[in-house]
């Protein structure tokens, strides 16, 4: 992501500020959310305004009052019930599929932006070829190449135990950090180009748990440059990431065709769960619960969370890798 990205990316926010804060703030007591007029969504649609206040007129369930897809069949998060996962083709090898990155020791370079709904890294797309973590083996898209573009992390409000967006059986995480990648081809050479596409994007979804010591890639991350961008609008530029390095190492995962966990929830994503979680320590989750939104000071991720609450419209078949078919 270029200056000029940043700029654009900021000019943008400044615009959709008081918007949001209307939505957020709509009103004081819980009620009916009111109606929106297709004008007010064209608005949010361009800004690409949405929030986790369950008072707001776009609280994730009125999400699909101006994003249609949000009501559609393949939401995601799922609750994965164990007892319906199914075993997964292994290939030639009769091995389980792992994924993994070319490059395993290389940073993707990028910067943090904290966007009112979580502090996101994204990469500079411009600098694939030096620094891009490439994804491969995806299940299903054996032989395709998908670039690494963002990584950003789900808590739930009030410090909730289960404020992960996916869930096991019912059983939810501390958070759930989530990256995003997007397909390379020929004809794909950008994010936009490659996120239109057909199985376009790939999710990895990683559950983390809380624990006294900071040791992991995901509390460098935050200790390093999320806690420089907590005020609204803070970009921590550059930043260097490596996905490689919070995979779990038993590499056991589910698989499952889903969608984007926020407004437009666009459905063309292949994600990948790990069963395993990782972890963060208690000084970094203190961090993502105090950072800023719009409103001067307010910890919107304390408050609200960003856990959108599970989905269940239409079926979605999830595999898991650790399952053999004989
Ligand atoms: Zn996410």
């Amino acid at each position: 992501m270029g200056t000029l990205t940043i700029l654009t990316i900021l000019t943008t926010l400044r615009f959709l500020v008081p918007m949001l804060i209307s939505c957020v703030n709509s009103s004081s007591t819980p009620r009916r959310p009111a109606r929106l007029g297709t004008a007010a969504c064209a608005q949010f649609r361009e800004h690409h305004v949405f929030s986790y206040d369950l008072r707001s007129r776009l609280a994730p369930g009125q999400w699909s009052r101006c994003y249609k897809e949000c009501n559609g069949p393949h939401q995601s998060p799922i609750d994965i019930r164990l007892n319906s996962v199914q075993c997964m083709e292994s290939g030639e090898e009769e091995s389980p599929i792992y994924v993994w990155y070319r490059r395993h020791h290389g940073y993707a370079r990028g910067s943090f932006l904290n966007n009112g709904h979580s502090c996101a890294f994204s990469t500079h797309n411009g600098d694939v070829r030096t620094y891009g973590k490439v994804l491969r083996n995806v299940p299903g898209q054996e032989g395709a190449d998908y670039v690494f573009s963002e990584l950003h992390f789900h808590i739930g409000a009030n410090g909730s135990r289960s404020g992960s967006e996916h869930r096991i059986n019912g059983k939810g995480f501390r958070g759930e950090i989530h990256m995003v990648h997007w397909k390379k081809t020929e004809e794909l050479r950008t994010y936009e180009k490659g996120s239109e596409a057909t199985d376009g994007l790939v999710a990895i979804g990683i559950f983390f748990n809380v624990v006294r010591r900071c040791h992991t890639e995901a509390d460098r991350l935050i200790l390093k440059y999320v806690y420089h961008a907590r005020r609204y609008e803070a970009v921590k530029d550059p930043a260097f990431a490596n996905p490689s390095l919070l995979l779990p190492a038993d590499g056991m995962f589910y698989t499952y065709k889903g969608s984007k966990t926020t407004p437009p929830c666009n459905t063309n994503i292949i994600w990948i769960v790990y069963n395993t979680p990782t972890t963060i320590c208690h000084r970094s989750y203190r961090i993502l619960m105090a950072l800023q939104s719009a409103e001067i000071g307010h910890p919107f991720l304390r408050t609200f969370g960003n856990d959108r609450p599970i989905q269940s419209k239409g079926t979605n078949n999830v595999q898991a890798n650790f399952l053999r078919c004989d």
